[in-house]
């Protein structure tokens, strides 16, 4: 039989006022004695909390259940907090609750009835007051209970049912990782979601929640008030589903759309509480964010149609802004430790993108790359520029990150504004600037991503030219590194920039001509990509790995590969 024992996990920031009664909640519990632990997160409250919550443990000597109470010393957002609650449980049911709602009596005694008689449910929500959503398929159940299940796609379109509601099985958390603590909003969506690709997700539609002191779903307080980010949380879980591949491209725009569509609704709904609440809201800024929004929504539609007639998708694409680099690694892939200075005119850039755009009905991902892009001197243009051409493509400047704390504050409120991320590669030298950078992107709400540091670099070029390029090209990494080059495409930065390997070093490795933009098809370009190109011959399958250091003295073998015998 399964065994069915809680521990019941609650994240707190600043609950001073709500933790007590969260905690009654639990206590009040017709199952009560199937909890054997409640662990309380403090996440650096600046309140008084951790008093609170101590002085409610004393004031309830007779519980049954363990209270454990564990304090971040810094604020790390709800996800970490769940997370470490997960860490410290010791049952293998985890119930989450938050520290400003409040469960009623019977919720763990239905979700207990179904999970006991239902072993194979690993996963359980529950309805909430005030939120009568019933979607999903119904399943039938000898308990009588209205229970329902739901697979990703209808997760998608309602992010339901939320995770305070939740009883999981301990072990399909640490399978999936927990929370993704990068997400401080719309957390619990993004773990439905992955949660969903594992195990089918059940609720029973009985009202067991309560929204905790009267607060309404959407913003009035707590995290939810902070529309915007949740917003971008709900985006960030949609790319993740089509990055996992578990919608296709059609579906990534229908699910944006649809989400565009709810974030106007709950600005409509917070924009009626504030008003009721007499906080009178400034015309201006709402006409503004109004406009804005319709303006951002028209731009979806129209890149949603282009792509409904073009049908073609591509993953991803580079454009090269910048050759030349402020770093200068040793066998860069791209050549910029010898190469030229040089920055590709914003104009025939934008040229490009529109081209590009002609072709290619939706790419997921759109790289500013360099050399370091952040030499460039018309970097904010080309911000705007490539997010008005690119309304639904992530688009990313990847840097070494060595400029990133002396960029102007213009810079940073573009990226803000354009939804760019910051990829930061991190090189020995950019780590000790890391905090600062972090520090900066975060207070401009800057989205970033910082890879692990680089101590290697992998070179594969044969100078011989004996490969089997067929056989090169098919085991190659860098052939989805699709990149533009001033009006041509190449399949990856190794053939669209050897001429500057050839150049330097006098050696004479065919370079494919690349396809003009302005002069092919489109069924070309795309049967372009998947072919290989004569270089491939001058590549290696079998990589070196050569530690990282700046290229004082860059010397033509940097870039061999291992020969093949
Ligand atoms: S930082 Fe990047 S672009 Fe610059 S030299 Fe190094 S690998 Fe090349
Ligand atoms: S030239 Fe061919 S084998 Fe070499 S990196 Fe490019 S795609 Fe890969």
């Amino acid at each position: 039989m399964r065994k069915t024992d809680i521990s019941v996990v609650i994240p707190v920031y600043n609950g001073a006022d709500t933790i007590s009664d969260a905690l009654d909640s639990v206590l009040c519990q017709t199952a009560v004695k199937a909890v054997r632990e409640v662990i309380v997160i403090n996440d650096a409250s600046e309140e008084d909390t951790t008093q609170i919550i101590k002085k409610w443990d004393e004031a309830n000597p007779r519980k049954e259940f363990r209270l454990i109470l564990h304090e971040f010393k810094t604020n790390r957002g709800v996800s970490a907090a769940r997370n470490k609650g997960i860490e410290l449980s010791s049952q293998n049911l985890v119930a989450f609750l938050d520290a400003d709602d409040k469960w009623m009596p019977d919720k763990l005694k239905i979700q207990l009835n179904i999970l006991r008689k239902y072993p194979e449910i690993k996963a359980l929500g529950t309805g909430w007051d005030k939120l009568n959503l019933k979607p999903g398929k119904q399943v039938k159940n000898s308990l009588g209970y209205d229970l329902r299940v739901m697979d990703i796609k209808t997760e998608l379109l309602y992010f339901w049912p939320s995770a305070q509601s939740m009883i999981i099985d301990r072990e399909e958390l640490l399978k999936l990782g927990g929370f993704d603590e990068s997400m401080r909003y719309a957390e619990d969506g993004d773990l439905l979601c992955r949660l969903a690709e594992k195990c089918r997700i059940y609720y029973v539609c009985n009202e067991l929640v309560s929204l905790g002191h009267g607060k309404n779903p959407f913003g009035e307080k707590g995290l939810s008030a902070n529309l915007k980010a949740m917003h971008k949380g709900f985006q960030k879980t949609v790319k993740g589903c089509l990055k996992r591949g578990r919608i296709n491209a059609v579906e990534y725009v229908f699910f944006l759309l649809w989400e565009e569509i709810k974030y106007i609704r709950r600005l409509r709904i917070s924009a009626g509480i504030k008003r009721s609440c007499n906080k009178a809201p400034s015309d201006t800024a709402n006409g503004n964010a109004v406009l804005s929004l319709l303006k951002r929504f028209a731009k979806i539609c129209l890149a949603l149609l282009r792509f409904i007639k073009q049908r073609t998708f591509l993953k991803s694409i580079e454009f090269q802004i910048v050759d030349h680099c402020n770093l200068n690694c040793r066998g860069c892939s791209h050549f910029s430790n010898i190469s030229e200075k040089r920055f590709i005119d914003a104009r025939v850039l934008t040229k490009c993108f529109d081209k590009l755009n002609s072709h290619i009905g939706y790419v997921y991902s759109v790289a500013l790359m360099g050399g370091e892009p952040l030499l460039h001197p018309d970097l904010i243009d080309i911000m705007q520029y490539c997010r008005d051409r690119f309304p639904l493509s992530e688009i990313r400047i990847v840097t070494n990150g060595l400029l990133l704390d002396k960029m102007p504050e213009e810079f940073y409120r573009a990226c803000h504004k354009n939804r760019i991320l910051i990829y930061i590669s991190k090189y020995p030298p950019t780590i000790n600037k890391l905090d600062k950078i972090k520090e900066i992107l975060s207070l401009y709400q800057v989205r970033y991503f910082i890879s692990s540091t680089v101590r290697e670099f992998s070179v594969c070029l044969n100078p011989e030219g004996t490969s089997d390029m067929k056989y090169t090209f098919e085991h190659c990494g860098r052939k989805s590194c699709t990149i533009v080059r001033d009006d041509h495409i190449y399949v990856c930065p190794i053939s669209a920039y050897i001429d500057k390997y050839n150049k330097r070093f006098g050696q004479n490795i065919p370079q494919p001509e690349g396809l003009n933009l302005y002069d092919c098809s489109t069924d070309e370009l795309l049967e372009y990509l998947k072919n290989p190109v004569r270089t491939c011959s001058y590549c290696t399958s079998r990589c070196k790995y050569i530690n990282w250091s700046c290229s004082g003295d860059p010397d033509k073998t940097d870039w061999y590969g291992k020969t093949d015998d």
